[in-house]
């Protein structure tokens, strides 16, 4: 049967695509529609037909599904950050589960049967709103010539205003309406993107969890002189009224003067306060429900760090890495794709020697100074690509793994640096992954190559959204069939 444009359509919502779109069908015919939720019955304006599916929108919920709730935010639709808000935080669980477990089957070609043995349920947490550490607010000027500060309206660049991002921490909203007031007081235009004038581009906060301390970064298309004092207009009022907000820590600028998506200037300044604000990330024990064990690992946080956004699941993603690397003390360790060094330094109070690699040598020495801060000598870190510092260090020097930890990016591992983890054939792998797809295809290779996987657990790291962090253990089996 064939649809059209505009057309109206009822349709009941029997599936989630892994973007969180509904999917609706009519005699077996799938509609691909945003913001519906498995379970409704929908009335939808058909917007595009193709031949085995088409797109709707969402016109009505006719009866709402079960799992639907009220979200709390009243622009999760335009902003599109959140894809899965109008769904209760257990069904979210559950889609991230599924999700997983797709993948692995799909891709991963393993059975239902394996999987059900492998798997422990995912890690979700108590209070999944107000949890990211890290905020980068678009500034812009509204009709009528106000100061904004908000989002990007779906995948477009025009800002709807919004101070209060629920994701985010709670002295957000007060810290943007004082940046605000400010600039509307002494007429400090905001950044335009289509001219490249203008002044503040981004407003960027952090926030320590542990410690408290807070800090804010001004991202400025400012074009004077380099060594200048005074980046801004009236200053001093704006450093005198941030500094009085409770844990203030840091005020700094960064200059970024290109016509570019990316957020940040390579150049920070400090205007007031700290470098930097620490945080502190606990070991837990995994086994004994995340319980804290009483130690952690304390990081200095700058505005150009990379650093994990959700510290609460963080603790629990990387106590997991912890258990499942099974250490003893005697173990050589190697610490893949390390960033600044958050696992590495996890893994070094257990293991002999750990080793951790990484292509962003800011990053590298942030972990270095990580490690001395928190008194570990028995890390070492190079920089470089994992696919080939990994086969040097191998080949060269004989350096030895008894296990391997590796946390790539979504476009997951390299096969050459797969083929030389084989070669080296560690006792454990650990897998760490925010792709489950690439990581189903990597795990592929690591079973053909002798390995098998002894456990699969999903930790929702991005509640609302639909991202999910997986993290597995395979251990060395010999050439056997798995
Ligand atoms: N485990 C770290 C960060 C993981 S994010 C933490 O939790 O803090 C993935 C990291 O891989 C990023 O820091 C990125 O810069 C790095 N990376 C990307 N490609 C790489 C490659 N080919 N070799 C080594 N590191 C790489």
């Amino acid at each position: 049967m064939g649809y059209e444009k505009n057309q109206i359509i009822t349709a009941k919502i029997v599936d989630m695509t892994s973007e969180g779109e509904g999917i609706g069908k009519v005699e077996g015919y799938p509609f691909f529609i945003k913001d519906a939720v498995i379970g409704d019955i929908v009335q939808l304006r058909v917007t595009k037909v193709k031949k085995n599916y088409a797109y709707g929108r969402l016109e009505k919920v006719v009866t709402p599904s079960p799992f639907r709730v009220d979200p709390y935010c009243p622009f999760h639709k335009q902003c599109g950050g959140c894809q899965i808000q109008a769904m209760s935080y257990e069904r979210q669980l559950q889609f991230k589960e599924s999700k997983v477990r797709n993948n692995l089957i799909r891709i991963g070609g393993f059975t239902p049967e394996k999987l059900d043995q492998m798997m422990e349920p995912i890690v979700g947490m108590e209070e999944p709103f107000h949890y990211r550490n890290k905020a980068q607010y678009p500034v812009g000027t509204d009709r009528e010539g106000n100061p904004v500060v908000g989002f990007y309206a779906g995948r477009t660049h025009s800002i709807i205003a919004n101070t209060n991002c629920i994701l985010g921490a709670a002295e957000n909203q007060e810290i943007l309406e004082s940046i605000l007031a400010y600039m509307k007081e002494n007429h400090v235009p905001a950044y335009d993107e289509a001219t490249g004038k203008g002044l503040i581009r981004h407003i960027l906060i952090r926030k320590g969890f542990q410690s408290g301390e807070l800090m804010v970064c001004l991202v400025l298309n400012w074009k004077g002189k380099s060594g200048a004092k005074e980046y801004l207009p009236e200053q001093k009022k704006l450093i005198s009224e941030l500094a009085a907000l409770k844990n203030m820590t840091s005020v700094s600028i960064s200059i970024n003067t290109e016509n570019t998506n990316v957020i940040m200037g390579k150049e920070v300044h400090t205007l007031w306060g700290k470098d930097t604000i620490e945080d502190t990330i606990d070991i837990r024990d995994a086994e004994k429900d995340f319980a804290p064990l009483g130690r952690g690992v304390t990081f200095a946080i700058s505005p150009l760090s990379f650093y994990q956004v959700n510290p609460a699941q963080t603790e629990k993603l990387y106590s997991l890495a912890l258990s499942y690397a099974g250490l003893t003390g005697r173990e050589k360790v190697w610490d893949l794709y390390c960033g600044i060094g958050t696992i590495s330094l996890f893994l070094a109070r257990d293991a002999k020697q750990v080793y951790g690699v990484e292509i962003v040598p800011q990053a590298i020495e942030d972990a270095r100074r990580n490690a001395w801060r928190n008194g570990i000598e028995n890390v070492e870190f190079f920089v470089g690509k994992a696919e080939e510092v990994l086969p040097e260090k191998y080949e060269k020097e004989e350096i030895a793994a008894d296990v391997i930890v590796v946390d790539p990016p979504r476009k997951g591992c390299d096969q050459a640096c797969l083929e030389t983890m084989l070669k080296m054939a560690p006792e454990r792998i650990v897998y760490v992954s925010c792709d489950s797809a690439t990581l189903a295809r990597d795990l592929r290779v690591l079973c053909d190559g002798g390995y098998k996987v002894k456990k699969v657990r999903a930790v929702d790291m991005f509640p609302q959204t639909v991202h999910v962090e997986v993290i597995i253990m395979m251990q060395y089996c010999g050439k056997e069939k798995n």
